[in-house]
């Protein structure tokens, strides 16, 4: 089993992407090899598995990819949190204040049953702008927010003071 190291190893630098200034950290190296992206699912769903999750809820878009996979291999449901217009049914909507304007996330209002016990996931912990917004946002269907995972954190962006309601936990941190 490959271990947290080799997974950080494996994420790539990208500069100047989106933005000018921005150090992006590529997940796509991990991905694309079976055996990393497997340890990543492994270590992510060990994580979480005592807590006996009814639901895993995953951030679009990268949040998806590891949510999915752990809620498979937790045997509980997915639950995808998306930008505003992407979702058919009635939902709840969170926004939330970037560095220029404003965003919002959206999560159907029957997604998941009243009670159940839900544990958020994304790939990366930034500012804690998205997650923030997301934790509200699944608070309002009156479910159990019961933990907050990231394969990565950004410590220097201080993203874990917004989150320190919750218990929150990420594997990598740079
Ligand atoms: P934030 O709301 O600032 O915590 O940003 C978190 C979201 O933006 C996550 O869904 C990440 O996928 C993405 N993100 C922010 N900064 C980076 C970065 N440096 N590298 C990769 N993804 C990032």
């Amino acid at each position: 089993m490959k271990s947290i190291e080799d997974i950080k190893q494996a994420i790539r630098d990208v500069p100047d992407f989106p933005h000018k200034g921005i150090l992006f950290k590529d997940i796509t190296p991990v991905l694309q090899n079976a055996a990393l992206f497997g340890a990543t699912v492994h270590h992510l769903c060990e994580s979480v598995r005592d807590l006996r999750a009814d639901a895993i809820a995953g951030i679009e878009a990268r949040g998806f990819i590891f949510a999915a996979a752990v809620a498979d291999r937790l045997n509980c449901g997915f639950v995808p949190i998306r930008k505003p217009g992407k979702l058919p049914a009635k939902v709840h909507q969170e926004s939330y204040t970037l560095e220029y304007g404003t965003d919002s996330v959206e999560m159907h209002q029957d997604a998941v049953a009243p009670g159940s016990a839900v544990v958020l996931m994304d790939d990366l912990l930034a500012t804690g702008g998205t997650a923030l917004a997301s934790t509200r946002l699944i608070e309002k269907t009156g479910v159990r927010l019961i933990a907050v995972r990231f394969l990565i954190e950004l410590d220097f962006l201080k993203g874990r003071d917004k989150l320190s309601a919750y218990a929150m936990q990420s594997l990598i941190h740079f």
